[in-house]
């Protein structure tokens, strides 16, 4: 890799503003912010995902890298092995460009999926130069928690071909609760604003294909008893973004370890559930009237068949964490 990136690495790390929590540590010292990562790249999982959206893990699957840390580590995480523990292991970019060169040649996996990438930007940046290099022209995809900076969603303008964040909290106060992060509703919105302006709406929608190579899909997790949440976010969505934003619901939610085990968040008895169907129904509803037209919806009744945490929450201990790729 040219000196060029090596200073940009430099810069980034040393004095992180990377995300909104603005720590302003020396990560190439060894410092940890937020996030709890230093400018070592860590990994605790590369391969192809087959639990994505339709149009992003297709049938070949979603050539998925879960980094490790997070900047946002909301109480109810299912990744929390990777985002609050810390699992994972290093990684140079070169290694990962071998084992996409893997995925590639194994399943033909459909893109290059980053997930919760925002911590280490600039290493995902040098990875895509070096996919490029190697002549491997896959979209690119973020896969986001939504807290992000506009400036750092700027920067990824030539890198990145499809933007995956969600939209949490249109609550503060909630915003504030479960992830510390009082900021989120202005965050995500002016940062989803900056990456439909660069990348349009995810074109499996627009241009009726099946598998996506462009644009922005929004994911709202519907959590137990805030249906006032989930309505304010589909509603701020409808009016800054009208009806055709795609949005991908989703009633997946399942009690955390952190929540069983700590004691600030044990105490909230709302998260040690799953939503019901009413409560999904309200929200689904409050879509429909919106008119929302490019929408997938998970449904809660598609999980009847699911009953252990193991159905729901992966484990990164595995190779392959997820229960449905074995
Ligand atoms: S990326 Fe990590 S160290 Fe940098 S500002 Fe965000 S949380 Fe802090």
């Amino acid at each position: 890799m040219n000196i060029i990136y090596n200073q940009v690495f430099k810069t980034n790390y040393q004095n992180c503003t990377l995300c909104p929590r603005e720590c302003k540590v020396d990560r190439t010292v060894g410092q940890t912010g937020y996030c709890g990562e230093t400018d070592k790249l860590k990994i605790a999982s590369i391969g192809a995902h087959f639990g994505e959206e339709p149009p992003i893990s297709g049938t070949n699957g979603s050539g998925t890298v879960f980094l490790t840390g997070c900047s946002l580590k909301c109480c109810y995480c299912q990744n929390y092995q990777i985002s609050f523990e810390g699992l994972g292991n290093s990684y140079t970019s070169e290694q990962v460009v071998l084992e996409f060169k893997k995925l590639v040649r194994s399943y033909n996996i459909h893109n290059v999926n980053f997930v919760t990438p925002d911590h280490f930007f600039p290493h995902t940046i040098e990875i895509v130069e070096l996919l490029r290099e190697q002549n491997i022209s896959l979209p690119i995809l973020y896969n986001m928690s939504g807290y992000q900076k506009v400036e750092s969603v700027k920067s990824l303008v030539e890198y990145a071909d499809i933007y995956m964040p969600d939209f949490k909290y249109a609550d503060k106060q909630l915003a504030k609760e479960l992830s510390n992060a009082e900021d989120y509703p202005e965050r995500a919105l002016e940062s989803l604003i900056e990456m439909v302006r660069q990348k349009g709406f995810l074109d499996s929608f627009t241009e009726e294909k099946l598998i996506a190579t462009k644009g922005v899909l929004v994911r709202h997790l519907i959590l137990p008893d805030h249906m006032q949440n989930s309505k304010d976010i589909l509603s701020t969505l409808f009016i800054e973004f009208g009806k055709d934003i795609p949005i991908s619901l989703m009633s997946q939610y399942y009690p955390s370890a952190i929540i069983l085990h700590n004691e600030k968040f044990s105490k909230k008895s709302f998260l040690h559930r799953r939503i019901t169907l009413e409560e999904f129904e309200e929200v689904h509803e409050h879509a429909l009237s919106l008119g929302f037209r490019n929408m997938l919806v998970q449904f809660p009744q598609d999980f009847k068949l699911r009953k252990d945490i193991d159905d729901f929450v992966p484990d990164f201990e595995r190779k392959k964490p997820f229960k449905g790729n074995r």
